[in-house]
């Protein structure tokens, strides 16, 4: 019998983590979770209605009455489709200032805990490739598998100034670098939940993941893994 095991992906911007995520999602059969979505998602509606991104009470509120669905965007279009009480906001949430204004709103721990339960709630199942930045340690902190990948800031951010300049965008490569460093240092330093590899996670650095055949190795590795796992007669899962 096939065991439909859970995923877990974290990193940094610019790591690559959802390029490989959602790879290896459609390698497994398995379901794809941003959870970096639902966090823009939130900020979005902040946005909209004039809550500060800094109202702990206002945001934590908010969290707890707000929607926030990912649903599978169809075959040949890997990304899902982000539905903010029910409005597809899949482009909106990918503006620069609301990558921004979800790293604010991820400091505040009663938005994590009103998020992390929603996420928690879509894996019970199995069968998941979640990606975000607490995966491994907090969100689902018994993943079968738990990948933590990393680069340098140089990198990515080059990535992401490419990613800017696709969009018809006029980056300018000091800014974005220091854009990646301020995200990195907002996500690494928060007391709750901070970006960090899990123990028992495995650190794959993707510097070098310029190359397509790179991105493979890394999904094969993952996959590979992943297909070998089976339950145990105590109701574990072994790899
Ligand atoms: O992954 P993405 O860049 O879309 O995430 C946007 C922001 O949301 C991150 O910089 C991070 O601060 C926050 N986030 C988080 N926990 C997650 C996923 C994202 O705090 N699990």
């Amino acid at each position: 019998m096939d065991t439909r095991i859970r995923i877990a992906i974290d990193g940094p911007v610019g790591s690559g983590k959802s390029t490989v995520a959602k790879r290896v999602a459609r390698a497994m059969g398995y379901t794809y979770i941003d959870t970096g979505a639902m966090y823009r998602a939130l900020a979005l509606k902040a946005k909209r209605k004039g809550i500060s991104w800094d109202d702990a009470d206002g945001m934590t509120a908010l969290a707890r009455s707000t929607s926030v669905a990912l649903e599978p965007a169809g075959a040949e279009d890997e990304t899902s489709v982000v539905r903010l009480d029910g409005e597809d906001v899949s482009r909106a949430i990918r503006e620069t200032e609301i990558g921004g204004g979800a790293s604010r709103i991820g400091t505040i721990p009663g938005v994590r805990r009103a998020l992390v339960e929603m996420q928690r709630t879509m894996a019970t199942a199995g069968g998941v490739v979640m990606e975000g930045r607490d995966i491994g340690t907090v969100v689902l902190p018994d993943a079968e598998l738990k990948i933590f990948l990393s680069g340098s800031v140089e990198e990515r951010a080059r990535r992401r100034f490419l990613e800017l300049q696709g969009k018809g965008k006029t980056p300018v490569m000091a800014e974005v670098i220091e854009e990646v460093r301020a995200r990195d240092h907002q996500d690494s330093t928060r007391a709750d939940s901070p970006l960090k590899k899990a123990d028992d996670g495995v650190e794959v650095d993707t510097t070098a993941m310029t190359r397509e055949q790179v991105v493979e190795e890394i999904v094969d590795v993952i996959v590979a893994r992943a297909k070998r796992a089976v339950r145990t007669a105590d109701g574990g899962v072994s790899l």
